[in-house]
């Protein structure tokens, strides 16, 4: 049985998961980034995940707001590329959303993770079909929402959002890049599948992961 509750120990554990995935997936998103931009997404997400884990573990576990604050303002401190304002906006929206409680539900982390998405849309632009991280972010906080509604348990709430944060990756492929540097390729970015949508379903793949395990 897990616990519906969403805490500071639950966020530490789901950004350092992102970490483990990222780093694991660096290969990978690396050269996803190689064949429509400089190959640098890997190295980018690495660095960053590693940075908010080093960062949560020189602070006291507190609230899940202030953890996502911290997470955000270390990724836009620590990232060069586009990436690490846009997850960093995202992860630091999201904080802001939940406050300062030590404890929150489903449906606040919902309503955060579509605060994110949002400040990821102000920041960057994006429209989904754009090609982008947005592609993935949108349909993953959709069908969170959707399943929190649907008075659905945590866990199945985020499997649901990782299934379709992936289907949202996959659907990336064909699409025609019209934001961020794979754009300057124009009709030679089709055929290829969005590194920062496939970042995003690892976050969103580590959430379901942590939540979905007995917490302690
Ligand atoms: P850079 O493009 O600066 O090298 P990264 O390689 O780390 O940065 O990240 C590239 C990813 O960032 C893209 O695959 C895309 O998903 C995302 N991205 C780029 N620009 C935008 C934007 N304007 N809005 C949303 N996402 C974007
Ligand atoms: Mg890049």
């Amino acid at each position: 049985m897990t616990g519906e509750q969403v805490d500071s120990a639950l966020v530490r554990r789901w950004l350092s998961a992102t970490a483990d995935a990222v780093v694991a997936e660096r290969e990978q998103l690396t050269q996803l980034d190689a064949a429509i931009g400089d190959g640098d997404h890997g190295v980018n997400m690495s660095r960053g995940m590693t940075a908010v884990r080093e960062a949560l573990a020189g602070s006291s576990p507190g609230a899940p707001g202030a953890d996502l604050v911290l997470a955000g303002r270390t990724l836009i401190s620590k990232v060069g590329g586009a990436s690490g304002p846009l997850y960093g906006v995202a992860l630091r929206g999201a904080g802001r959303c939940l406050g300062e409680g030590a404890c929150t539900g489903p449906a606040e982390l919902a309503a955060a993770l579509r605060d994110g998405l949002d400040a990821i849309r102000r920041l960057g632009g994006a429209a989904p079909g754009d090609k982008t991280m947005v592609d993935a972010w949108l349909p993953a906080v959709v069908a969170l929402d959707a399943a929190v509604t649907a008075g659905r348990p945590l866990a199945e709430a985020a499997s649901a959002a990782a299934a379709a944060a992936e289907d949202g990756m996959r659907a990336t492929v064909p699409l025609r890049a019209r934001k961020g540097r794979a754009s300057y390729l124009g009709e030679r970015s089709e055929g290829h599948q969005d590194p920062g949508a496939t970042s995003t379903a690892l976050l969103f793949r580590a959430l379901a992961g942590v939540v979905g395990e007995p917490a302690g």
